[in-house]
Formats: structure tokens, C-alpha cells, sequence
């Protein structure tokens, strides 16, 4: 499946408008819907909409982001080398191979403006994450979704929509809003089936919440390839969504290229301290994963006892949950439902599943609440 190009007549005439008309395919992008912050009546609702991470952050990054207020005068280290530096010694890469971004969404955006022009295409899953789109619409490229049969990213409907236009590939492993992943044999097949001239793009922000053994983020396979960029982020199993840094592992060719058009104070100091700080924090990781191990198959479990469809297994921090479409059941209905009870999660109308709510796995006390909640909406 692709989208067509917008009809051409809307931008004949930019010159001769009478007023600026911002360029092709602007206006026919979709702006990224967040999840909700806000339920009516409650001051402080409990958010399942968003993915963060319901531990908060570590004490550690917070120690040392409260470091920051000292320096606030002074521009941030535009390589944030600090961050480099513990990059490549936790992962044991190339510090010059590492691109910083203001969020891992930065980084996608920077490889969607470095590799796509007009014409050009990238392809992603049919419910890949909608900053990879948004993106490559802004360099006037094509998207073209391969179908995700069963909720799955399937290697082979990847290939057959990439041609000699195809610039970039993007892939989430696991996916969200999915939560499903494939086995790294798949994503080596993709990338021995691809042109040497595609860029396959594994985005790893939840890779560290798939505790299957056989799991590969494909760092390794980026080692050694001169077409393959992993990406990670702080915002998930660190809880720094609020600071904004993620970071891409590229060939050097690819991060150098990237590097002449990222703006260059994209991350700033506060990110930089906590980043460093959060990753040496294993106890706080260790203790975000732990929670996931209980209250991930928990909330699989009893959703499913309610009747209702979790897609999965999910490997990611939520869980992707399909409603009936009878009136008084539908997923628009419970989001409504849960959202007057103080529990916000996550519709996906705009990711092409109406059907469907995603639940961030939260704090015992929140996912009780959440599945009390739904009983209650189910039972009605
Ligand atoms: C949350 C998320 C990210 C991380 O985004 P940041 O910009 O780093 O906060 C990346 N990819 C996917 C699929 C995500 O859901």
C-alpha cells in the first residue's frame, strides 16, 4: 500500500497565491497525536497513554540534571561527549559511529532529511510508528506500509516494496504500537535481501523490554554493515522522556553525513549529565525490567480473562488491546470509560486501528486499577 502524491493544483500557483503556501505535502501530513495527559476531574490521573516509565527515573540522573542549573549560560557540548563516551564503552562501539538527537525522533528525522528526496520512498510496517512517516512526508518522499499480518512485522512484505526509489527502511523491534517482535534471523534475511544502497534502520526504543534470549538489537549486525543504524533512547527503560536524548549507532560515512545538517546544540547539558548518570544506574534498569516480568503476563492475563483480544505476546512496556465492535464495547467507548475513571491509555485511530486501545504496563496499584476498570466496562 502506498499514498498517492497530493493533487497538483493546490500548489500551481505558490507564487501567485497571495499568501505564502507552505510546499508540497505539508498540509497533508497528519501531526503526531501524543498521548492523553488530561482526564476530566482528576488532578492527577494515572497515565497509561504514553509508554514512560511508571518508576519515574533514577536518582541518579535526577542528582545529576539538578547539576545543570549551575551552567544554564553555557550551550551544551555539541558532540555530548560524555554521553558518547559511556555509549561506547556500554556497548562496546566506535564513540565516532554515535549520533545524538533531541529524542531518538530527531535522529529518524535527520536520516529521513540526509537520504530522502522528492520521489525517493521508505518503507515501514503498516502500523510503524508514526514519527518515521512524518518525516520522510517532510522531504516530499513516498511511505509505502507493508501489511503486518497478525500484528507482525513479515520480512517479505517489506521486500516487495522496496524498488531502486527506496531509500530507507525503517523497523521497530519490538514494534509499538504492536508490541510484537520478529527473530533477529528475519532481520538478517531482510538485510541480505536488501540493495546495498537501502538504509535499514532498526529502532531499538524498547528492545531492552524483550527478555526472550534470542533477542538482537542488531547492534553487532551494524558493526560490520555499511547500511544498518540502530537507534536507542533514554525516554523508555530510562524514564527521561522529559529531557529528550536518544542516539543512533551508524557507519561513519552515514553519522558524518548526518552530522552536516543536525543542528548543533540538539541535546542539551540537563540530557546529557542524566543520560550519562541513568545509564550507570543498572539497579534502576534492573528494577524497571523486574516490574515489567510481573505485570506484563498479569495484565495479559486478565485482560484476556475479560474476553477481550491482547495482540502479542507483547515484548515492549505495554500491551496492545482489541475491542469488540458492538455498540456500548467499542475501544472509543472504554477509552471514554477508563478516561472518567482517572486512567488515560492510548487510542490508535490514527495508526489505522480504531479497534484497538494500547495500555502502558504501570505500577501494581495502576494496572489493578486498570483491569478493576475494565471488568467494570466489560460487565456492564
Ligand atoms: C517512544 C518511541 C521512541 C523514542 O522516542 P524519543 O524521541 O527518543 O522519546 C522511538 N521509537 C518508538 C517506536 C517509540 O515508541
Amino acid at each position: 500500500m502506498s499514498d498517492s502524491a497530493p493533487p497538483l493544483d493546490r500548489f500551481q500557483d505558490r507564487s501567485t497565491a497571495g499568501k505564502p503556501l507552505p510546499k508540497r505535502g505539508i498540509l497533508d501530513i497528519h501531526a503526531y497525536v501524543p498521548g492523553k495527559a488530561k482526564a476530566e476531574g482528576f488532578a492527577e490521573p494515572i497515565k497509561m497513554s504514553a509508554n514512560e516509565n511508571p518508576l519515574g527515573s533514577s536518582e541518579k540522573a535526577q542528582e545529576a540534571y539538578a547539576t545543570a542549573e549551575r551552567s544554564l549560560h553555557v550551550y551544551p557540548d555539541p558532540r555530548a561527549t560524555i554521553v558518547r563516551q559511556a555509549i561506547a564503552e556500554r556497548y562496546r562501539i566506535e564513540p565516532e559511529r554515535l549520533i545524538f538527537g533531541c529524542g531518538s525522533d530527531e535522529v529518524f528525522a535527520l536520516l529521513n532529511q540526509t537520504f530522502l528526496e522528492p520521489g525517493d520512498n521508505m518503507v515501514q510496517g503498516e502500523y510503524g510508528f508514526a514519527a518515521f512517516a512524518i518525516g520522510a512526508y517532510a522531504c516530499q518522499a513516498e511511505v509505502r506500509r507493508a501489511k503486518e499480518p497478525n500484528f507482525r512485522i513479515d520480512v517479505d512484505e517489506l521486500l516487495a516494496c522496496v524498488d531502486d526509489r527506496t531509500r530507507l527502511i525503517f523497523l521497530a523491534n519490538p514494534g509499538n504500537p504492536t508490541g510484537t517482535w520478529i527473530p533477529f534471523s528475519e532481520v538478517r534475511r531482510l538485510h541480505d535481501a536488501l540493495p546495498p544502497s537501502v538504509v535499514l534502520v532498526l529502532d531499538g526504543a524498547y528492545g531492552e523490554f524483550c527478555r526472550d534470549a534470542s533477542f538482537d538489537d542488531g547492534i553487532d549486525l551494524a558493526r560490520n554493515s555499511s547500511n544498518v543504524v540502530v537507534t536507542h533512547t533514554f525516554s523508555k527503560l530510562h524514564g527521561l522522556a522529559a529531557l529528550r536524548i536518544g542516539w543512533g549507532y551508524a557507519p561513519l560515512e552515514i553519522a558524518q553525513a548526518v552530522d552536516r545538517i543536525r543542528l548543533p546544540f540538539n541535546t542539551s547539558v540537563a540530557a546529557q549529565r542524566a543520560a550519562v548518570a541513568a545509564l550507570g544506574d543498572e539497579a534502576f534498569q534492573e528494577a524497571s525490567l523486574e516490574l515489567m516480568d510481573v505485570w506484563r503476563p498479569w495484565l495479559t492475563q486478565q485482560i484476556s480473562g475479560l474476553g477481550l483480544d491482547v495482540i502479542g505476546p507483547s515484548a515492549a512496556n505495554f500491551v496492545l488491546v482489541g475491542f469488540p465492535k458492538r455498540p456500548g464495547k467499542t475501544a472509543a467507548e472504554a477509552e471514554a470509560f477508563l478516561s472518567s475513571r482517572g486512567l488515560l491509555v492510548r487510542q490508535l485511530g490514527n495508526y489505522g486501528l480504531p479497534d484497538h486501545l494500547r495500555m502502558t504496563v504501570g505500577l501494581e496499584a495502576h494496572n489493578r486499577a486498570l483491569v478493576d476498570a475494565l471488568a467494570g466496562f466489560m460487565g456492564d
